[in-house]
C-alpha cells in the first residue's frame, strides 16, 4: 500500500492569508484587484472599523454637520425637481450616521423618503439597523427598486472598491499581480497588456510607473447612471481622489489610524485607493446623465452653508468644521450626476 498524502483542509476552514497563499500556490499569482477584493470583503465582514477605537474615521463620524448638509442638499434638489416620490439610497453606509443625520435635517423640509442601504457587511448592517431600523438592505445596486427616482449618496464608498494596477516594465505595460513566498505577499509584474489599453499620454512613462483603474467602480457607476437616466434622480459621491487617468500608486492600507503595507495581513487592514473622478464623470456622461463637479469638499460644504451651521452649533464644533473644510478640503472631492431634466444640485457653482 502506498502512503497517500493527507489532503489539505478545505479552503473554508482556513484564515484568509492561508486561503490566498493556497490559491496562489495552486493557480499562480492573482491580480491586485482580486487580492484587494478578497482582503476588503473579509475586513468589512468581520468588524466595525470606524471611530477612534477602530482603524479610521470618516466625515460623518467627525461631525453631524456633514450628514445634515447632505440631507439639506438632497431636500433642496428634490424640492426644485417638483417634490416627486423618491427613494433615498446610501452606498456603504458604515454606521448609518450620514443617513441618520441627513434625514433628521431633511425631515424639517418635508423630505422623508423610504431608505435603502447597499451594504455587504453583516456586522455593519447590524450597526445600521440600530440607527435606521426601517431601512431596506441590498447586497448590490442591481437590486435597488425601479419604481421611483433615486437619490443616491456614496461617502468613502468607491475608495474601498478593488482597483487593478498596471505597471510599466522596460519594454511595455504589465498587469500587476500578487505572488506569495511562504506567507509573504508581494506585488510583481505579470502578463503583458496591450499598449492600446494605456492612455496615449501615459504610455511612455518610465519603468516602474503604475496606473490604477477601478473596473468595479465603473461597473457600479454605469448601473446607477442608467437607473437615474431611466427613473430620474441624482447621485452624490464624495471621496478622496483625482481627475485621472494618471501615473501613481494610491493603494494604501490603514490600521489603528496609521499607514501600513497593503500587501501584509490581508483582511486585517483597510485597503483603499484614490477615486478617479474624471472617469466616474465620463461614465455618467456616456450614460446620458448630466454631471456636476468634481469640486473640493471644502468648497462644496462652504457653498452648502457649513459656516452658518457651525456658528449655530457654537464654538465646540470649530475644529470639526476646520477638519471637514480645510484638512479634507481639496483632496476630498464631490461629484454629482443627475437625470438631464433634474435641476443642477447645490454646491457646484
Ligand atoms: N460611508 C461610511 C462608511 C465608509 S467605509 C462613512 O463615511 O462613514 C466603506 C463602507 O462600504 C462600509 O460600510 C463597507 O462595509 C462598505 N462596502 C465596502 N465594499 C462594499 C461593496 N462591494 N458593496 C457594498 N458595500 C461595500
Amino acid at each position: 500500500m502506498t502512503d497517500t498524502p493527507a489532503l489539505p483542509p478545505p479552503p473554508g476552514d482556513l484564515a484568509l492569508p492561508e486561503r490566498l497563499a493556497r490559491a496562489i500556490a495552486l493557480g499562480g499569482p492573482i491580480p491586485v484587484s482580486q487580492f484587494m477584493a478578497a482582503a476588503n470583503a473579509h475586513y468589512y465582514a468581520t468588524r466595525d472599523p470606524l471611530g477612534t477605537a477602530g482603524d479610521f474615521t470618516t466625515a460623518p463620524e467627525i461631525s453631524q454637520m456633514f450628514g445634515e448638509l447632505i440631507g439639506l442638499w438632497a431636500a433642496d434638489l428634490w424640492d426644485r425637481a417638483g417634490r416627486p416620490d423618491v427613494h433615498w439610497v446610501e452606498l456603504g453606509p458604515g454606521r448609518g450616521t450620514l443617513t441618520t443625520d441627513a434625514l433628521r435635517a431633511a425631515a424639517r423640509a418635508g423630505f422623508a423618503p423610504p431608505v435603502h442601504l447597499v451594504e455587504t457587511s453583516p456586522v455593519l448592517r447590524a450597526r445600521q439597523a440600530e440607527r435606521v431600523p426601517a431601512a431596506t438592505w441590498h447586497d448590490d445596486v442591481e437590486d435597488l427598486p425601479t419604481d421611483r427616482p433615486l437619490i443616491v449618496i456614496a461617502n468613502e464608498f468607491f475608495d474601498a472598491l478593488p482597483i487593478r494596477q498596471l505597471v510599466r516594465g522596460r519594454a511595455g505595460w504589465h498587469e500587476r499581480i500578487v505572488a506569495c513566498q511562504d506567507t509573504l505577499f508581494l506585488p510583481i509584474a505579470g502578463a503583458a497588456v496591450p499598449d492600446a489599453v494605456i492612455p496615449d499620454d501615459l504610455r511612455d512613462a518610465p519603468p516602474g510607473a503604475i496606473i490604477e483603474t477601478s473596473p468595479a467602480s465603473v461597473g457600479i457607476m454605469r448601473v446607477l447612471a442608467a437607473r437615474i437616466v431611466a427613473q430620474g434622480g441624482a447621485l452624490l459621491a464624495i471621496d478622496y481622489g483625482y481627475e485621472g487617468p494618471a501615473i501613481g500608486e494610491t493603494l494604501q492600507a490603514v490600521r489603528g489610524h496609521a499607514f501600513a503595507n497593503p500587501f501584509e495581513e490581508p483582511g486585517e487592514r483597510d485597503l483603499t485607493a484614490h477615486v478617479d473622478f474624471a472617469t466616474l464623470g465620463l461614465v455618467g456622461t456616456a450614460s446620458g446623465a448630466s454631471v456636476a463637479g468634481p469640486v473640493g469638499q471644502g468648497a462644496f460644504l462652504t457653498a452648502l452653508g457649513i459656516g452658518a451651521r457651525a456658528k449655530a452649533l457654537g464654538p465646540r464644533v470649530t475644529t470639526d468644521r476646520d477638519r471637514l473644510v480645510d484638512d479634507m478640503g481639496t483632496l476630498f472631492k464631490a461629484l454629482s450626476i443627475r437625470h438631464p431634466a433634474w435641476p443642477q444640485p447645490a454646491g457646484f457653482a
